[in-house]
């Protein structure tokens, strides 16, 4: 057994024994990790607030090569999601965004860059961020992240390029906006106007790695977004669900579906 070292965000804890929790942990080095923290659930535990969901913990974990669940030996709390008590609607927002994480990544499959990402999206939401525009801008990062962006250019069909039009078809069901011909006889084709594909297009591409969780007053929140928010998050709820397979249990929670 290796004694393994990462930053580490807290996406779900589960109450094991009298004493304990599961906890797991969607760590920056080794991807997510089911680990059981011994006496954790002891009111004077050495994990102490460092196993809060959403918090930021540096953890050192001991390794199983099975299937067995890994030993959580330390956590140290780095930053803690202080918004919980504030406004719900914050809360729910970043639960959310770790329920796409959860839902989405694999076991021991690392992904550094959308943990940094996860991080920088869940410290601007606990500073005050929009909510809405932000939980879109990381739904997009993560299903660009994990190969499962849309074809927001070329048609998903034939990968021919598609003229800009007024209205443009996307097909939930192909991945992606659909040319002239191969729209035809297609299922689930939802008509998109032309600044929600915009938007898409412009907040999908990757953010520099250097900007930092208090860069989140971009200008163009407030004036490109409003304008297509409905359109575009009536698109997106369709093609997440679709993308997973299920519904996210914190949609409901969530007052912008
Ligand atoms: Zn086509």
């Amino acid at each position: 057994m290796a004694a393994e070292k990462s930053l580490a965000m807290v996406l779900r804890t589960v109450e094991f024994s009298e004493s304990s929790y599961v906890a797991t942990l969607f760590t920056e080095d080794f991807g997510k990790i089911t680990a059981l923290a011994k006496g954790a659930r002891r009111r004077k535990s050495a994990f102490e607030s460092a196993l809060d969901l959403l918090s930021v913990s540096r953890v050192v974990f001991l390794s199983k090569s099975s299937d067995s669940l890994d030993l959580l030996t330390e956590a140290r709390l780095e930053k803690a999601f202080r918004s919980s008590q504030k406004e719900l609607s914050r809360f729910y927002a970043a639960l959310y965004i770790i329920e796409l994480v959860n839902l989405m990544t694999d076991n021991r499959d690392p992904h550094p860059e959308l943990f940094r990402t996860t991080v920088r999206c869940i410290g601007r939401l606990d500073q005050g961020a929009p909510i809405a525009p932000h939980v879109l801008k990381f739904e997009l990062a993560i299903l660009r992240h994990l190969g499962h962006l849309p074809a927001l250019h070329a048609c998903s069909e034939c990968s021919r390029a598609v003229p800009d039009a007024a209205r443009m078809a996307f097909g939930i069901w192909n991945g992606g906006v659909l040319c002239n011909s191969c729209k035809i006889g297609k299922r689930k084709v939802v008509s998109l106007s032309l600044p929600a594909l915009q938007l898409l297009r412009s907040w999908s591409e990757p953010e520099p790695e250097t900007t930092n969780d208090t860069d989140w007053s971009l200008p163009q929140f407030d004036t490109e977004w409003t304008k297509v928010a409905g359109e575009v998050r009536g698109l997106m709820n369709q093609y997440l669900c679709d993308t997973l397979g299920r519904r996210p249990q914190l949609f409901d929670f969530l007052g912008f579906h």
